[in-house]
């Protein structure tokens, strides 16, 4: 859509844009209220409007498209998938995890991926098209809504849905912006995690942008051939570079850099593989998270035995690295998803995001 849609406008941009349709400041916060506070869903629902200037508006600036048609939960409920479908008709998936701490929504930010990761399910079906900052903005809302009707609260925004998120840099920092406007959500810079592939300038960028976003960064692997071969990306940033920019992005933000490994069985598991990434690690102020792999479509790879990733993370940890199991609630929905998109047409799946 060329037009800006009502989530693509920061405060101030919806503030011009009433002013410039002719109404007065403080109907831009009733809607900023109405959508952010009390989470509307469409111009019908900000009852704090009259009816005609819904419909002017809804007219002049239309309420971002991004409706939910399908789910999956896992058993507990606590994860759940949802399939959204946009202006245009393609589909997208957020999942929302809640934990006894925190609620978070993990998005998407791209329809499908362009990197082509031979081990997610999002890099097979290849790149259709980029999101834009309010298709974001309304993944991250609806999420809110689902935190709301268990009396929670949304806490966190991870960007580990399908797609790379520094290949659509400007929607993305968009949206966080919006997204942490007191004006708006207001949720803290802090709250918000990027996870990339690897995109070098992308992380330079994010650490000259003085905001205090996490960075996570996919590494799977601590040597360039394997890296390469998992991340095509790799190629064009390979290790030296992606860590030097690490470096950087903590040393500017003083935020610890997570690494995220997913473990397949026989490709990047081993011992020597361990080895190889504590000492790629060292000396940098990093965590890393340990996921057992995923299966998706058409590869024949499985995910790596439960006592072959302790071993791995005991490497770590006597390395002086600290590391986090992922738990496998992502994984039961990961399912889910395949289902839901194939249900509904689409190729492909969004990354695990557990
Ligand atoms: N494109 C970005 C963010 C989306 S992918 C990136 O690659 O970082 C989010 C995370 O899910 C990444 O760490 C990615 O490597 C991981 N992932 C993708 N497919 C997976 C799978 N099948 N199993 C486990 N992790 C997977
Ligand atoms: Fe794209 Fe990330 Fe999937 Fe790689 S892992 S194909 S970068 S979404």
């Amino acid at each position: 859509m060329s037009e800006p849609t009502l989530l693509d406008l920061t405060p101030d941009a919806l503030g011009q844009a009433l002013e410039t349709l002719g109404h007065p400041a403080y109907r831009a916060q009733q809607v900023e209220a109405a959508v952010f506070h009390n989470l509307a869903a469409s111009y019908d629902e900000i009852t704090t409007l009259p009816v005609a200037l819904r419909r002017n508006l809804a007219a002049r600036i239309p309420f971002t498209v991004c409706d939910p048609v399908d789910f999956a939960e896992s058993p507990d409920r606590e994860t759940r998938k949802t399939l959204f479908r946009l202006f245009d008709g393609e589909t997208i998936e957020s999942v929302t995890m809640a934990y006894p701490d925190r609620f978070t929504a993990c998005v998407s930010s791209q329809v499908g991926c362009a990197v082509g990761c031979p081990f997610c399910a999002s890099g097979q079906g290849g790149w259709v098209r980029d999101l834009s900052p309010g298709e974001i903005v309304a993944q991250v809302l609806h999420a809110a809504r689902a935190a709301s009707a268990v009396g929670r609260r949304l806490t966190n925004v991870v960007y580990m849905g399908m797609g790379e998120p520094f290949s659509n840099y400007d929607a993305v920092l968009s949206s966080i912006r919006i997204l942490n406007d007191p004006r708006a959500l207001g949720l803290g810079a802090r709250s918000f995690t990027l996870s990339t592939a690897g995109d070098v300038p992308g992380i330079r960028r994010l650490a000259s942008e003085s905001l205090q976003v996490n960075l996570a960064v996919s590494l799977h692997a601590g040597n360039d051939e394997l890296r390469s071969s998992l991340i095509p990306l790799n190629r064009r940033y390979p290790l030296n570079a992606l860590l030097e920019a690490c470096r950087t992005y903590a040393k500017i933000t003083h935020r610890r850099v997570t690494f995220e490994i997913a473990l397949i069985d026989g490709v990047n598991d081993g011992r020597t593989h361990a080895v190889e990434v504590a000492e790629r690690l060292r000396g940098l102020l990093c965590h890393v998270n340990l996921i057992p792999w995923n299966p998706v479509p058409h590869r024949r790879w499985r995910r790596s035995a439960a006592a072959t990733v302790e071993a791995y993370q005991e490497v770590l940890t006597e390395a002086g690295i600290t590391t986090t199991l992922r738990d496998s609630r992502g994984v039961e929905i990961q399912a889910g998803c395949g289902q839901l998109r194939s249900r509904h047409g689409a190729g492909g799946s969004g990354p695990v995001t557990g």
